[in-house]
């Protein structure tokens, strides 16, 4: 029985570090996505500084288009300003041309300051774009980094499955089946190692004349309160049971 215990025990020890490695392989995909939902909103920013450019350019057209509409107001107003037969008509028609050109020129400046601001627009979309890479840079490292560690961790499991299984192949197959039932009852852990006078996983003291049978004999016990195997690891000295 006590080699059967002892292969148990490792058992319980390959099943611990495959679940481990599960969880690490669970676990870095979540991580790579946060780090891309990261990377990505500071892309964001970008897209924001550019939405900008493209309203600073739609307006500008848009008030090109009005000048022109002007424009052709004007050379209407010269038209019937040239057929006018009054002077009071004729000078008319030179206010409202005075008042159109007078619009264009504020229209003109405008334009410029839109110019101007545009060349600030396109300074910030540089210099975003140029921390956005840096920071890209080591995002995507990192993510590079995480990838391969994923796939270092699935071979590594798949390597850990393979030897559980030439394991299994050496353990009793009624040790095996009493293991199986409380791996799936206890959560995964089957095994419970004894260092002490407590159970190692539920942390209850073991009466003293259990402890004694379990120390001088090398037969299957079980925790009286959770259940599990016990597999004792008491040094020397700890014999007493006290
Ligand atoms: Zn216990």
């Amino acid at each position: 029985m006590k080699e059967g215990l002892e292969l148990l025990n490792l058992l319980q020890k390959h099943d611990d570090h495959i679940i481990e490695i599960e969880i690490t392989i669970q676990e870095i995909p979540v991580t790579i996505k946060n780090l891309e939902a990261d990377r990505d909103s500071e892309k964001h920013i970008i897209e924001q500084v550019k939405v900008q450019r493209e309203e600073n350019v739609k307006k500008r057209e848009q008030l090109e288009k009005n000048i022109l509409l002007i424009k052709e107001k004007i050379q209407k107003y010269r038209e019937q300003m040239n057929k006018s037969t009054t002077n009071k008509e004729y000078q008319g028609f030179i206010t409202e041309i005075k008042y159109e050109e007078d619009r264009i020129s504020s229209i003109e400046e405008d334009i410029i300051q839109r110019m101007l601001e545009f060349d600030e627009i396109m300074d910030e979309i540089r210099k975003r774009e140029s921390e956005f890479n840096d920071i890209a840079v080591e995002y995507n490292n990192k993510i590079k980094e995480l990838n391969s560690h994923l796939d270092y961790n699935k071979s590594k499991v798949s390597q850990e499955t393979e030897n559980k299984a030439e394991l299994r192949n050496k353990i009793p197959v009624n040790l095996l089946k009493i293991y199986d039932n409380l791996f799936l009852k206890k959560a995964g852990k089957a095994i419970s190692v004894v260092e002490t006078m407590f159970c190692g996983i539920c942390n209850v003291k073991i009466r003293p004349q259990l402890l004694n049978e379990i120390i001088s004999t090398d037969n299957l016990f079980i925790c009286e309160n959770c259940g599990r195997i016990l597999f004792k690891q008491i040094e020397d000295q700890k014999k007493t049971g006290s």
